[in-house]
């Protein structure tokens, strides 16, 4: 099948807080992005409720109203977006291309926003029905589910903010709520650990790790098989929810091989900028940040990124991963700013351009910086 082919000068993928203000950004810098996102945009933040520590925001404000704030920002300086799953990725050269089941992307530089999805445990029964019992009883999105428990005993596995932030969340549905860790204290910041032990419904089991998710496609979920990490001594408890809250995975699988990375899969970038390994890909948000992975983080990386784009476009050299700094036209300004090696492998000092006079005019000897002369199709 012919593919519709679409030329740009940035694409951004992802449309959670980093690629939206990324977008906001390059639409604003007159760049025309596009984004390109799978079937549920808005990344994180749409399965997340009150939202009360993003600034500007007194009151707070729910999750998905954030990011259609975002989405109608992004948009009115001319965003475009495209609902596709790019399936591969081919980064050797510029134009960069993404294939989608449609599309063929051409992409003079590439904005990486694609964020983290939850982790699962990986045990017996977690996997999506029909092969276990993933939406008959096991969620990793309270917001999306919890509807479903009404009146149900259920456990909130993990001790981190998500955890904590599920759980109490949960309380407003399930007639109990258990809190199972591996540890005997929390990872969670303290204002979230506090308002948990607050709530009378939320109980904890420490010390324990989840073995098995017991149940049937009749039943559902009735009960978890635990086994206590400090005597090894295994039990039954039943419950009818089992919402697994152990963190995130960036969403970075179909770049590996392209862009460098941590063991986990987060996208080294420059630390100075948002570039990564490759001139002209940029990375933002929760694809590259293991640490602070926050929204409004997400967001600054997003603004750095469509700055970096920009800059690279109109062949400003943006800094690199190793210390040196890029220019579109493939010119390498070295760590120390000593020298710059051009395309051919000349290796010349970086020097400012010296000027001819004619005892009237000054003029420039040297390359004229331009913006590349690229067609692109719609
Ligand atoms: P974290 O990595 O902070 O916590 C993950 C938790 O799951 C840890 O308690 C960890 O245990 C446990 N865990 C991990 N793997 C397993 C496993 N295989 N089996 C059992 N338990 C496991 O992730 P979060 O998603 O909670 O938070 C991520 C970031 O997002 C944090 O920076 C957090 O502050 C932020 N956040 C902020 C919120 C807010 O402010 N409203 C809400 C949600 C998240 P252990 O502690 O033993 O390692």
């Amino acid at each position: 099948m012919t593919k519709n082919t679409l030329h740009r000068e940035v694409v951004i993928i992802g449309s959670g807080p980093a690629g939206l203000t990324a977008a906001i950004y390059a639409a604003r810098a007159d760049l025309k992005p596009l984004v390109v996102h799978g079937p549920q945009p808005g990344g994180q933040l749409t399965i997340t409720t009150e939202v009360e520590n993003y600034p500007g925001f007194a009151e707070g404000i729910q999750g998905p109203a954030l990011m259609q704030q975002f989405e109608e920002q992004a948009k009115r300086f001319g965003t475009e977006f495209l609902t596709a799953f790019i399936d591969k990725v081919d980064l050797s050269e510029r134009p960069f291309t993404l294939w989608t089941e449609d599309h063929e992307i051409k992409a003079e530089t590439l904005i990486v926003a694609a964020g983290a999805s939850a982790k699962w445990l990986g045990i017996p029964n977690e996997a999506p029905a029909p092969k276990g019992l993933g939406g008959m009883g096991v969620s990793a999105c309270a917001t999306c589910d919890g509807f479903f428990f009404r009146g149900k005993p259920i456990i909130v596995v993990g001790g981190g903010d998500t955890a904590m932030e599920e759980a109490t969340f949960l309380t407003r549905y399930a007639s109990r709520v258990t809190v199972v860790h591996r540890r005997d204290h929390l990872r969670a910041s303290k204002i979230m650990q506090d308002k948990a032990f607050a709530n009378p419904k939320i109980d904890f089991v420490w010390n324990t790790e989840v073995l098995e998710i017991i149940g049937s496609a009749e039943t559902g979920v009735t009960a978890v098989r635990l086994r206590n990490t400090q005597t090894g001594a295994e039990s039954e408890f039943a419950c009818e929810g089992v919402f697994v809250a152990i963190g995130h995975k960036p969403n970075t699988d179909i770049f590996k091989g392209w862009l460098e990375m941590d063991d986990v899969g987060y996208i080294r970038t420059a630390g100075r900028s948002m570039a990564t390994n490759v001139p002209g890909v940029f990375a933002c948000g929760d694809a590259q940040d293991s640490f602070y992975r926050q929204a409004v983080t997400a967001a600054g990386t997003g603004c750095m990124a469509a700055i970096d784009a920009e800059r690279f476009l109109d062949s400003l050299p943006v800094p690199t991963p190793t210390g040196e700094e890029v220019t579109i036209e493939g010119e390498i300004v070295s760590a120390d700013h000593e020298s710059i090696t051009m395309p051919d492998g000349e290796v010349v000092p970086n020097k400012p351009p010296e000027y001819e006079s004619d005892g009237q005019t000054a003029q420039k000897v040297g390359v004229v910086y331009a913006r590349p002369n690229t067609e692109l199709s719609s």
